[in-house]
């Protein structure tokens, strides 16, 4: 790939030092999806399969594409493994087919500016669930908000570190590492 800067010397230490297949792209997003799955369950529970848990269970889903897509416009542009198979969830291939390549320097700044955009993702179904918790418990609902937090907060973090970022060479400059 043209642009990857071969800086690949630090980190064979979490995968192997290779391209990402389609599949590998697929399961670093599984997560991510797995989240927007638990955040939607977690909306139907609470509002009793009603119009109001389909609506907000639309806004979530929306929200949590607007979010990638957010990504892919205003960070990977920057990124070193944009346009190449390096990117482990793939996100820096589709942003080339509709973005030019920007200046790298820029990538921590980009990252630190538009990261916060995305972050409600992780809260909203969280807050919505402890309240439902509190007002009218169910085992169902109880389920779901563990089942999200162990996602969302164990699984996917990790995943990204040891999978995907414990290997960039951009970490020294990503707050997310920091
Ligand atoms: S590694 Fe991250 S910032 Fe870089 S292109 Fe992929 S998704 Fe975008």
């Amino acid at each position: 790939m043209s642009n990857y800067n071969t800086n690949k010397n630090n980190c064979a230490k979490y995968r192997p030092d290779k391209e990402y297949t389609q599949l590998e792209m697929f399961l670093d997003n599984l997560p991510y999806i797995l989240m927007a799955i638990i955040g939607i369950a977690i909306n139907i529970n609470i509002f009793k399969f009603s119009i109001l848990g389909i609506v907000f269970s639309f806004v979530y889903i929306a929200y949590c594409t607007i979010g990638v897509i957010w990504i892919m416009i205003f960070v990977c542009p920057y990124c070193q493994y944009f346009n190449t198979n390096y990117c482990p969830c793939g996100y820096g291939q589709i942003t080339a087919k509709f973005r030019e390549k920007s200046p790298e320097h820029k990538f921590s700044e980009k990252f630190k500016k538009h990261i916060p955009v995305i972050i409600p993702l992780w809260i909203i179904p969280l807050i919505e669930g402890l309240i439902f918790l509190i007002l009218d418990y169910n085992l169902t609902l109880m389920i779901l908000v563990i089942a999200f937090t162990i996602n969302s907060f164990i699984i996917l973090p990790l995943l990204a570190r040891i999978y995907g970022c414990g290997h960039c060479p951009q970490k020294s400059d990503c707050p997310w590492m920091i």
